[in-house]
């Protein structure tokens, strides 16, 4: 039996590099997707307690992108991204599924003018989504972005990509609110996906899924090869994502859930089936715009640590080494009390 090692976010650092960039405006984390330019190279996750219509035209307005969830009726769903793409003409995809009435839904939602579909399966690299994106292709030819996943090797990005994917979702198992690999056993760390898909001959970009926990987490998983990533729990919380505020004496909260938590299932499908995802609740954190901004603020000082003024600069210059567990405790503030 084969057996390699894999590391993640937490097991790596950027060796800092000699830097001519005198100002952090120098620096550009502008990424492609779809023939569009984004400012930012972040998409907000299609999950109900994260990407709905406030969340569209917010990621919009801040120069990056949100996948609207496919948890709910198609009626629901075309009328959100309606809303959205004629509030100021946003670009925003949407999910659909693999089975079912995926298509009638992806026709829908091309009808109201979506151009960018994601097809979200917790396992991409299945038969089932071989058949969706043949028959996708086949329906709406080039018309559309196909964006697909989630894949977690280096084989199931290529397939995907030979299948008809324009971009792929990477990384199974490291959602902060995801139980998949206690479940189940199965995942791979995510940055480790990342660095095996960037060694693909394709060259569909790559979307850091799942597991990304602050600026630094992004500037890696940029560095290793991924063109966008894409935020769940960091963007939970925020003014614009769906759900009551929850007040308590110790402060306001909002509901943030795994797709396949018991929670989101039942509410969703009125059943469950197997449960790989947990729900929670975390502090209300203000407008998306905020956090935004403060991730931008580290990604460029990140970009200017390696010397590069471009995503696709830090990814030709970025050296990746291994930190031991010490480096770990070391790497996280740990002043002494
Ligand atoms: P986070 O940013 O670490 O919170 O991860 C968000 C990502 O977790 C999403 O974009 C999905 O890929 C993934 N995800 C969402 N719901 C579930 C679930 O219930 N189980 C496993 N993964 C999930």
């Amino acid at each position: 039996m084969q057996f390699k090692e894999a590391p993640t976010y937490d097991d790596v650092l950027l060796v800092p590099q000699y830097s001519d960039i005198k100002s952090r405006s120098e620096v550009s984390i502008a990424s492609q997707l779809g023939g569009h330019k984004f400012r930012l190279p972040i998409i907000a996750s299609p999950m109900d307690t994260v990407s709905e219509e406030e969340m569209g035209v917010a990621m919009w307005q801040e120069g990056g992108l949100a996948v609207v969830h496919r948890y709910n009726t198609i009626d629901r769903q075309t009328e959100i991204m309606d809303h959205i793409i004629v509030l100021c003409q946003a670009n925003a995809g949407a999910a659909i599924g693999t089975s079912g009435d995926y298509l009638e839904r992806a026709s829908a939602l091309y009808e109201v003018g979506v151009r960018l579909l994601c097809v979200d399966v917790a396992h991409g690299h299945h038969v089932l989504m071989k058949s969706a994106l043949n028959e996708l292709r086949a329906t709406f030819g080039d018309k559309i972005h196909i964006m697909a996943g989630n894949i977690a090797t280096l084989e199931g990005y290529n397939d995907l990509v030979d299948w008809g994917a324009d971009s792929v979702r990477c990384n199974i198992g490291g959602g902060s609110i995801c139980s998949t690999r206690i479940q189940t056993g199965h995942g791979v760390p995510g940055l480790h996906t990342i660095i095996e898909c960037a060694r693909s001959d394709r060259n569909a970009p790559i979307i850091a899924d799942g597991g990304i926990r602050n600026s630094g987490d992004i500037v890696k998983a940029l560095a290793a090869g991924a063109d966008f990533v894409m935020l769940g729990s960091l963007l939970s919380g925020t003014d614009e994502t769906p759900g009551d505020t929850i007040n308590t004496r110790k402060g306001n909260f909002k509901s943030y859930r795994g797709m396949a938590s018991k929670h989101a299932q039942v509410e969703w499908r009125g059943k469950t089936a197997s449960l790989e995802g947990v729900a929670t609740t975390v502090p209300c954190k203000g407008p998306a715009a905020d956090v935004l901004e403060e991730l931008e603020r580290g990604v460029r000082s990140g970009l200017s640590y390696t010397g590069a003024r471009s995503i696709k600069e830090l990814q030709a210059k970025a050296q990746l080494i291994r930190q031991t567990s010490s480096g770990q405790t070391e790497s996280s503030t740990h002043i002494l009390r």
